[in-house]
């Protein structure tokens, strides 16, 4: 994954050797806030070579730590920022976990966090046809 060179203004899960995300992670941000967001605990900072600030994280148990936000019901990441299906950001992009990396636009589970936040599960390019792919108007059949 390539990283921004100033914070990003999203999730921003897609792969940039990937094709082009089916939806925009700058305007969603529903899988931070419906899934409990789980990793194993040596990824965040407390443990060596970890990333993830352990102060933004709570216990799950002895293997497992999560984001903080996500062990509860309504579910939000604390490093989530902005308003959900609008405008967001991870606040630690650069720092997050590998369940937040692996997480892609499109895959199952952000269809179904789409779903729970009432956003559209239809990419939108998929819905409106390519005017460069309409007959002209002149053109026989
Ligand atoms: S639910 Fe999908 S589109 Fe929304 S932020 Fe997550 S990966 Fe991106
Ligand atoms: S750390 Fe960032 S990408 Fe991961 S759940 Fe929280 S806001 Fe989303």
């Amino acid at each position: 994954m390539t990283l921004p060179s100033e914070p990003p203004r999203a999730p921003a899960r897609a792969d940039t050797a990937a094709p082009p995300p089916a939806f925009d992670c700058q305007r969603c941000g529903a899988c931070c806030a419906y899934f409990r967001v789980s990793f194993y605990w040596g990824e965040a900072d407390d443990a060596p070579g970890g990333t993830v600030p352990v102060a933004l994280t709570r216990p799950v148990n002895a293997h497992l730590r999560c984001m903080a936000g996500t062990e509860k019901r309504p579910a939000r990441c604390v490093a989530l920022a902005g308003e959900i299906g609008h405008d967001v950001a991870c606040t630690i992009y650069a720092q997050r976990s590998s369940s937040c990396q692996e997480l892609q636009p499109g895959d199952d589970k952000c269809l179904r966090a789409r779903a729970a936040h009432g956003l559209e599960t239809v990419p939108a390019s998929a819905t409106s046809p390519d005017p460069a792919q309409l007959p002209s108007p002149s053109a026989s059949r």
